[in-house]
């Protein structure tokens, strides 16, 4: 297709199609629609980049990997595939992550959305990678020469894969140590499978293995092995360890059963799927739910609280209902803070805005009932309970967020220096307090992105590059 620059005019904004709400929530398999048969409609999708003279989904409120988008986008209005993957994989080792997962702010930052119809950017990518699999364009990148040198990298989220397959490309030994059973991270345990199935993650380890890349699984640093042990053993080492510590409630009754963190109830309908374990010790079924949190990780929660087969599912946000359109104070290319309806509102929970729940109480032992702070608003669709001060309920999950890396890994290792936040903190080398000691993703950030995580990864790995003088 040959490029027109006012493509935008003529060709409207198109998603990728999801499966109807009712139909996916009776499973565990990927929301979206097979992604194949929807590849023929992303050249002309691809076509409405204006290719803009300053393109702001690469600035800075955009891709954080800086992805060269209106490259790509160009290739795939040719049909040149190959070359568009080869384009996306100079600065992003893993597209299909993001173009599983990312929030995408290089739409909300491209010049279209001014009139809200952006360029499909993140299902283009996700195109591009998932042509190039099944292609098989993707091969592993072998190190053209080995070297002596060898990197420790600690977790195996976006952050410590991406991280370990640049270190490996120039051809270090990189291990990495990983205290879950399996890699991945919040990948393989937090993100449910219906976002991203865990056969692409599991693609991709293979290829960083067939690679070079040593992993050791069920080793937790700071307990099977401490840091200075495996900092003696590793010419360097990097820390990607995640923020893993949950934001808790201090409210009266947090003790009831039935009172949990969303991601060990996340993790554990992983490990379920997985083959890791047979059963959840917390399954929604029969049951009413609150979710507390509105954020992802609370929507994560809402629908896979559906598919166990929950009664009822309430959302609770601490703030007002955002309006349907930006403030002066939130103009174009920032992120917009607007009323969003994700994935899981669409399954069906009732959201309940600008609520604090007060206490919880409970009968033998386990929670009953949730009182909240009394509403002004209404939720979308009508809240028929926002009016009300409690809440029957038989189950209730706290995405609240995350306050920094775990509390117990940072109690044995007082050498690291912290933020407030509880974050790393580092020098413009991206080393620690401790000297040859590197970190990034969550670990740094707070809890973040995975773009930001793969973004990070990356840099480290440059760092750590120049540190050991390659
Ligand atoms: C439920 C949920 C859903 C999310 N959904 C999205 C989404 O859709 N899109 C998006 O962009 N982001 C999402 N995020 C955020 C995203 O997953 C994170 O920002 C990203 O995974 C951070 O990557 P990381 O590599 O820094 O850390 P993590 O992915 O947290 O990985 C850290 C790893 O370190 C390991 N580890 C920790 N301590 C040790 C130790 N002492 N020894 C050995 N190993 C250790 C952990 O086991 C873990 O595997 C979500 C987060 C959550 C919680
Ligand atoms: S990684 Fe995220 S921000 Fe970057 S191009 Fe892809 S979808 Fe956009």
């Amino acid at each position: 297709m040959p490029k027109n620059p006012v493509a935008f005019i003529h060709v409207p904004r198109e998603k990728l199609p999801q499966r109807p709400p009712s139909v996916r929530q009776q499973d565990w398999n990927f929301i979206g629609e097979p992604l194949a048969d929807h590849v023929s409609a992303i050249p002309k999708q691809a076509s409405r980049c204006m290719d803009c003279a300053v393109p702001f989904c690469q600035s800075s409120y955009g891709c954080p990997v800086e992805n060269l988008i209106p490259d790509w986008n160009a290739l795939v209005t040719q049909g040149r595939w190959r070359e568009a993957l080869e384009s996306l994989h100079l600065t992003n080792n893993f597209p299909e992550f993001t173009g599983f997962l990312c929030p995408a702010p290089c739409e909300s930052a491209c010049v279209l959305n001014r009139e809200n119809a952006p360029v499909a950017i993140r299902d283009i990518e996700l195109q591009i990678i998932e042509q190039g699999f099944a292609a098989g364009w993707v091969v592993p990148q072998l190190p053209k020469t080995l070297r002596q040198e060898r990197v420790a990298i600690v977790g195996s989220g976006p952050a410590g894969l991406a991280a370990a397959q640049q270190l490996r490309r120039l051809g270090l030994h990189v291990t990495v140590f990983e205290r879950a059973a399996k890699p991945g991270g919040l990948l393989r345990y937090g993100i449910p499978d219906f976002k991203m199935p865990k056969s692409i993650l599991d693609r991709r380890i293979a290829q960083m293995q067939e690679e070079g890349v040593e992993f050791k699984c069920g080793v937790s640093i700071g307990d099977d092995v401490t840091l200075s042990e495996l900092r003696a053993s590793f010419d360097a080492v990097c820390l990607a360890v995640g923020a893993e510590q949950p934001r808790d409630l201090d409210i009266p009754g947090r003790e009831l059963g039935g009172v949990i963190q969303a991601m060990p109830y996340l993790s554990q309908q992983n490990q379920v799927l997985g083959g890791e374990v047979t059963a959840t010790d917390f399954n929604a079924a029969g049951k009413t739910v609150a979710v507390i949190g509105g954020g992802d990780t609370g929507s994560d929660c809402i629908a896979t609280a559906l598919r166990q087969g929950a009664k009822q599912v309430y959302e609770f946000s601490l703030i007002e209902q955002p309006k349907a359109t930006r403030g002066a104070s939130n103009p174009w290319p920032q992120w917009p803070l607007v009323f969003k309806k994700s994935y899981a509102h669409e399954e069906g929970c009732e959201r309940v805005w600008g609520v604090a729940a007060t206490h919880l109480e409970g009968a033998s032992g386990w929670v009953k009932r949730i009182h909240k702070a009394s509403s002004r608003a209404t939720g979308a669709g009508g809240d028929t309970t926002a009016g009300r001060a409690s809440l029957d309920v038989d189950l209730v999950i706290l995405a609240i967020g995350f306050t920094g890396i775990a509390q117990t890994f940072l109690a044995k290792h007082p050498e690291l220096k912290t933020s407030a936040q509880g974050t790393l903190l580092l020098d413009a080398q991206r080393m620690t307090s401790v000297q040859g000691v590197f970190a990034a993703g969550d670990a740094v950030r707070g809890a973040s992105l995975i773009v930001w995580a793969i973004a990070e990864g990356r840099k480290v790995a440059a760092s750590i590059a120049a540190f050991l003088a390659l």
